[in-house]
């Protein structure tokens, strides 16, 4: 079933018929019975409120008179949760990997690796809770991609939690809202862009504070900068992204370049894999942050001079494999080792 962008829909999309069919994720707290609507029951489908017909086309939601931020939190929890019979919202699982439907193994392999990458950015400090956002192309299609619905706190986030969403923003799979933002800048860069595969949007700290600067370019001043030596392509700030025309920009922005310095924002880092990708985040913020706390010393920095520079970006290019192994699959490799020692469930 394709289902439409639009905050109105994205309401409505959650009824099913009569019954209104819980999602896989978490909820937190409680809701309390309000506006006579009934409060969700145990198992994984409600039944219909009696109006809830109302609600059912973006029009009737716009004057309905039950929209209120709190039938919309109703209708947003029941969405995502059940009550235990202690009343308290637990996890639930609906959305397991039979339940994708047509998910291929290379689908599958992608969502635990975006899941495990969302988890990955909460552990070095990455995310902002509940925003910013990871999308990977679904294998075998230039044309539509895995996003976690918002809500999902990144340390929840699972491989069967991933929507499926084209680039006009339709929902293919998948239950949850769509954040407007994650549509509008990363569906004109994957659009623009087929040869990557994953695109990575976060505040992360340092990254933020270098595209703060004035100047906000990452100096050749330390190895880790030379990484990205004629990599990083900027772009100003225009406020929030929310119409397609301000991720176009950014895509224009991008040209071929892996990363684009939002500035007084934060970055966009792309990638041939949700690996590389998340190896190329990485570095970029381990660079930005040995900028910035040499710059804090408010010393000179001294620049790579030549030819030593030209010589380290040629290595950077003669190095990516290790015995036939790529440098950034062995680095994504130990860090999903790493969640898996932790008892972490990205990969459910
Ligand atoms: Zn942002």
């Amino acid at each position: 079933m394709i289902r439409s962008l639009s905050a109105e829909k994205k309401q409505a999309r959650f009824l099913k018929g009569d019954r209104l069919v819980a999602n896989s994720v978490a909820g937190r707290g409680r809701v309390t019975q309000s506006s006579g609507l009934h409060a969700p029951q145990m198992g994984n489908s409600i039944e219909r409120p009696p109006n809830a017909f109302l609600l059912q086309t973006p029009s009737k939601w716009d004057t309905h008179p039950l929209k209120t931020p709190q039938t919309i939190l109703w209708f947003t929890l029941a969405q995502t949760a059940k009550l235990n019979q202690k009343g308290r919202w637990e996890r639930t699982i609906i959305n397991t990997r039979t339940d994708l439907g047509d998910c291929t193994d290379a689908e599958w392999q992608v969502r635990v690796d975006l899941a495990a990458a969302h988890r990955l950015a909460v552990h070095y400090g990455y995310h902002e809770g509940i925003d910013n956002h990871f999308t990977a192309l679904v294998p075998g299609h230039v044309d539509r991609f895995l996003l976690a619905p918002f809500g999902l706190h990144w340390s929840e986030i699972r491989a069967r939690d991933f929507l499926v969403v084209d680039f006009s923003g339709n929902v293919l799979s998948g239950v949850g809202p769509v954040e407007d933002t994650a549509f509008y800048i990363h569906a004109p860069v994957h659009a623009a862009r087929p040869d990557i595969a994953c695109v990575m949007h976060t505040h992360m700290p340092y990254a933020t504070a270098l595209s703060m600067l004035e100047v906000p370019e990452l100096l050749m001043a330390s190895q880790n900068a030379i990484g990205f030596a004629g990599l990083v392509a900027h772009c100003d700030y225009l406020g929030f992204a929310l119409d397609s025309g301000e991720g176009r920009r950014m895509a224009t922005a991008l040209g071929d370049k892996p990363v684009l310095l939002l500035r007084n924002h934060g970055v966009v880092v792309t990638g041939t894999s949700v690996a590389d990708a998340f190896n190329a985040l990485y570095f970029f913020e381990r660079a930005a942050m040995a900028q910035i706390l040499a710059q804090s010393s408010r010393q000179k920095l001294r620049l790579v001079p030549e030819p030593a520079l030209s010589l380290t970006i040629e290595q950077y290019k003669t190095s990516a494999k290790v015995e036939g192994l790529a440098r950034t699959d062995l680095h994504f490799a130990a860090l999903k080792r790493m969640l898996d020692r932790s008892g972490s469930d990205y990969g459910q």
